[in-house]
């Protein structure tokens, strides 16, 4: 154990003596005073982090399988099955991709980005979350509607992968291997399925941009973000092993999608084809070509080679969502009541209470949260002051609880 050295010693490090520092930490043979203690503390630090950074740490064997990367998914989703399956085995063969070393026999496994369809608030976005928090990789998420092409007001393409560094800690290696979320992609459509339509800046120059992501290349990133300027040091990042996942709800596919169907079904399949079509969830029947119809440039639908849908949350799933994911809605309150020692407790009638207004709000499920935070405002107020241990939530409290907040603001005209 090192003690504390005495007047006449010096550092072993810098030959500093005692009274030159403020502390002087004898070792078996030497000294090392507190400044160079903090020194090599940093070392220490700095060495450990880029040795584990650059390290995936990912072997054939260590990956997890894509039934064990649905199962996962499952403990925080509802439904979605197709989406959860189709993600699961993308990214787990974007990480075979990776690990493939030797190119000898010229089979170069592509990739494969992508591109989830769904109303909105049906689990794109968290999907994506969940699958970048099992695998521990960088991961961000970017909205497609800030993008637009150098030289106009918005953000360059390029501020998708300064992101990805920024939480990458700026280790290149790991960022070259991070997940990208782009959120919105169908708002970068172009506004008609008329290439020859004059110039349309918001659209397809930003799909152009997006485009030299996707397919893989090297890309100069201003480290801070920003407007590329000529002074600025960039950063070379080479998204060659960066998996894209796009989500979009593309709004009004449907129609497209029932035309095309109908078109089919006359043209030259049998009727009996037309009654097993699902009306209510026409998106499972979405193609690539369907993709371009509603304004997706072809170059981007082939290099977002894996198309899968989400399905609209009914009030069986909205009720799931409640309570069942590990990290549920109820679990959380209950976690914050049980802090304060409160236990909280909920009857059958307020789970559907709470799901029938977010259907008559039109909220779906991201307006699960703001019911319950409106009908539980008072308990969380005053409980923590009170000697109270228990709280057994009735659909009566919360009736009366919810009519007399301001939610109504919230109601959907
Ligand atoms: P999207 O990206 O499709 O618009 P999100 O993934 O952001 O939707 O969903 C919004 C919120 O609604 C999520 O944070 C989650 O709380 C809840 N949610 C939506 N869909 C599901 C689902 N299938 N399972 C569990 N929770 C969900």
């Amino acid at each position: 154990m090192a003690k504390k050295a005495n007047s006449s010693n010096h550092c072993s490090f810098c030959g500093r003596s005692e009274q030159e520092v403020n502390l002087l930490i004898s070792g078996m043979t030497g000294y090392i005073c507190d400044m160079c203690a903090e020194q090599a503390h940093e070392i220490v630090n700095d060495t450990f982090k880029s040795s584990t950074k650059s390290d995936p740490g990912i072997s054939l064997t260590s990956l997890p399988k894509p039934a064990q990367i649905k199962e996962f998914l499952d403990q925080y989703v509802i439904k979605q099955d197709n989406a959860k399956r189709f993600l699961s085995v993308s990214v787990y063969n974007h990480y075979k991709r990776i690990l493939q070393k030797n190119l000898k026999d010229d089979v170069e496994i592509e990739k494969s980005n992508i591109i989830m369809v769904g109303a909105t608030g049906t689990g794109k976005t968290l999907l994506a979350r969940t699958i970048a928090k099992m695998l521990h990789v960088p991961f961000t998420i970017v909205d497609a509607t800030v993008l637009t092409e150098a030289g106009y007001v918005g953000e360059d393409i390029e501020s998708i992968l300064t992101r990805l560094l920024q939480v990458a800690d700026y280790d290149v290696n790991a960022a070259e291997r991070g997940i990208v979320f782009i959120d919105e992609i169908d708002k970068i459509a172009r506004k008609s399925d008329n290439p020859s339509i004059t110039r349309d800046v918001s659209g397809e120059g930003v799909q152009q941009g997006l485009l030299k992501l996707l397919e893989g290349s090297v890309v100069n990133v201003p480290p801070q973000g920003g407007r590329k300027h000529p002074e600025q040091r960039m950063i070379a990042v080479n998204t060659k092993n960066i998996l894209f996942i796009c989500g979009g709800a593309f709004d009004g596919i449907e129609k497209k999608i029932a035309q095309r169907l109908n078109t089919r079904v006359v043209g030259y399949a049998a009727s009996s084809d037309k009654a097993n079509i699902d009306r209510n969830n026409l998106l499972k029947y979405i193609t690539p070509p369907d993709l371009k119809s509603f304004g997706l440039i072809p170059e981007i639908i082939g290099r977002l080679p894996i198309l899968t849908y989400l399905e609209p949350l009914d009030r069986d799933a909205l009720l799931r969502i409640l309570t069942e994911p590990k990290n549920s809605i109820i679990k959380q309150y209950q976690k914050l009541f049980d802090m304060d020692g409160v236990t909280l407790s909920f009857d059958q009638g307020t789970y559907e209470y709470i799901v029938d207004k977010a259907i008559e709000f039109r909220l779906g499920a991201r307006g699960l949260r703001s019911i319950v935070e409106a009908i539980m405002i008072d308990a969380m107020f005053t409980l923590p002051s009170e000697e109270k241990k228990k709280l057994h939530v009735t659909r009566d409290y919360a009736i009366h609880q919810l009519e007399n907040s301001d939610f109504h603001h919230l109601r959907v005209a």
